[in-house]
């Protein structure tokens, strides 16, 4: 399987849709369809890497891009109090859709240690 055929891949194709905050040639960031605090984004490559024990070392620049990516696209959402990043990895980390993405959590107060 490929990530292409991922859901997040149609979002990026635009085959289903998504409520989508932030798009460039490099990423996309769209609403999580079932929020887990009052600002749930997903931040995603377009490129089709499954997960972030995946990235190579030519992803160097992407991965810093979608970090900064996160961080606009946190401001945006208007979160000046703070937010959580989360990219959940693999079978232990809980990770259900297989095209790498970073969650952005916002909006109420986050607790520790995570589930
Ligand atoms: P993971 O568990 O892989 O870290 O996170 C996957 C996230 O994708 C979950 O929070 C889930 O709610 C979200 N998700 C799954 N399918 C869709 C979808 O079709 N649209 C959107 N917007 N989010 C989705």
């Amino acid at each position: 399987m490929t990530t292409q055929d991922t859901i997040f891949g149609k979002i990026i194709r635009k085959e289903i849709p998504a409520d989508i905050v932030y798009e460039d040639d490099l990423a996309l960031a769209f609403r999580d369809v079932a929020p887990q605090a009052p600002v749930h984004i997903l931040v995603i490559p377009k490129k089709p890497i499954p997960k972030l024990a995946d990235a190579s070392l030519e992803d160097q620049a992407l991965m810093g891009h979608l970090l900064l990516t996160a961080k606009k696209v946190a401001e945006d959402a208007g979160l000046t109090n703070g937010y959580r990043t989360v990219i959940n990895t693999g079978s232990d980390g809980g990770q259900t859709v297989h095209h790498l993405h970073i969650h952005i959590l916002g909006g109420r107060q986050m607790k520790w240690p995570p589930g």
